[in-house]
């Protein structure tokens, strides 16, 4: 795969996770009731913006209802309102609502994606499931390599999965850095281009952002670093 449009038409076709494949698409048979005359995506949910992204945003996984229904990452469930509507504030999507696929959303210089493609039971993707995924985002890195220059991961979850994949292009500090809520680390890089900062985010779910854990203000202003820190803002 030498394009991100070619693995993001590859990685749709994906069944590599039974548990992953059977939920997902039961998920997409028996739908929510409010949803139930629409049709679910019930597939692999690839990354979301452009190629030449020089802010990446890691999160979990795909949520049943959300991007599992619309195809499309954090679009259509209470986290996405939460993330669009701070990428919109700090300017870097044109919109601060995600519905649907056709909705117009346009993401400025910035590519969300999870470190599992499909979504789990319950929210909790197994060891093994995140293992299965990850040459999908390894290689998702690797072609965003040349643009690339900060991400921020949403999320312990996410944390954990996606710095053991920086190393192939960065130096992961051993111990590896700890998750938390603004944390910021610059990883220089191994392969003799320009280094990356890592931010750490809480996750944009009801759990944290419904318990004021996490507020609109909190989560703009990672993503105003993140986005200065690459030269986007
Ligand atoms: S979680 Fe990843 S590896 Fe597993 S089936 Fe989905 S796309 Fe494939």
């Amino acid at each position: 795969m030498t394009t991100l449009a070619e693995l993001d038409r590859r990685v749709v076709d994906c069944r590599a996770c039974p548990r992953l494949v059977a939920w997902r698409e039961e998920v997409a048979r028996t739908k929510r009731a409010s949803f139930r005359d629409q049709d679910y995506w019930g597939r692999p949910v690839p990354g979301f913006g452009p190629a030449d992204a020089a802010v990446g945003v890691v999160g979990l996984a795909p949520a049943a209802h959300g991007a599992n229904r619309t195809g499309r990452m954090f679009t259509g469930d209470r986290s996405g309102d939460v993330l669009y509507a701070a990428l919109h504030a700090v300017g870097l999507a044109s919109r601060p609502t995600a519905t649907h696929t056709g909705d117009g959303l346009e993401l400025f210089g910035v590519r969300i994606t999870a470190p599992v493609k499909c979504a789990p039971p319950a929210n909790k993707p197994t060891p093994a499931e995140r293992d299965n995924c990850r040459p999908w985002l390894e290689r998702e890195l690797a072609l965003l390599r040349p643009t690339l220059r900060s991400v921020v991961v949403l999320g312990a979850f996410g944390w954990q999965a996606l710095l053991p994949v920086l190393g192939a292009a960065w130096a992961v500090p051993v111990p590896r850095p700890r998750f938390g809520h603004g944390v910021a680390h610059e990883l220089a890089a191994v392969d003799g281009g320009p280094p990356l900062t890592v931010f750490g985010c809480y996750h944009v779910s009801q759990q944290n952002t419904f318990t004021g854990r996490l507020t609109p203000a909190m989560v703009e202003d990672v993503l105003r670093a993140a986005g200065r820190t690459a030269g986007i803002l």
